[in-house]
């Protein structure tokens, strides 16, 4: 199956300049769907992972689907203003300006294994925020998975450290 078909490219979206990968038609299509959560549960299951952590929003869609089908606790990383108890809290650096991620105090266990789960990766901020949290609650990071990987957008050492999965290269 060749993913690349269910991913549309969207010029200047949202902003002008940037190409948007929009990965709805891969939700839109029950056997690439079927496919993705399968090669990602794989991945889970070899890391020996009993903790999915993703980023909202699009990395829920997946996380939730693979946590479902491994039997696999699901952590959630949001926005500042989402999570209603106590977070923990990671601030990072954006082209432009800085963006905030938000994880709950006590989601995550000492000695827990996590495989993080998102759509895209493109600069790494996001990823590596997320490491963070997951390192605060004294996680450890077995693996991490991305649909897709825009490798021009950050350093190839980028998450040389860990056990990556990517379904998907641009
Ligand atoms: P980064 O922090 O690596 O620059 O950006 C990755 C985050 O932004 C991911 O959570 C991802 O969902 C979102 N993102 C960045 N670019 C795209 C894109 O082209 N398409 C989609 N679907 N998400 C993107």
């Amino acid at each position: 199956m060749n993913l690349k078909d269910f991913i549309y490219d969207v010029k200047d979206f949202p902003n002008k300049g940037v190409n948007f990968k929009d990965i709805t038609p891969l939700l839109n299509n029950v056997e690439a769907f079927q496919y993705v959560i399968e090669q990602i549960s794989i991945f889970v299951k070899e890391s020996k992972a009993n903790v999915v952590v993703a980023p909202e929003a699009r990395g829920f869609l997946l996380a939730s689907a693979v946590a479902f089908n491994t039997k696999t606790r699901f952590v959630l990383v949001r926005k500042p203003g989402k999570l209603p108890r106590k977070v923990l809290d990671i601030e990072y650096t954006l082209e432009y300006g800085t963006n905030h991620q938000q994880m709950h105090v006590g989601d995550i266990q000492p000695g827990d294994k996590v495989v993080i789960i998102d759509d895209i990766l493109a600069t790494g901020g996001t990823i590596e925020a997320i490491i963070d949290l997951v390192n605060q609650q004294q996680g450890q990071v077995s693996g991490i998975s991305f649909l897709a990987d825009l490798t021009d957008l950050h350093d190839k050492s980028l998450l040389s450290k860990y056990r990556v999965q990517k379904l998907i290269e641009y």
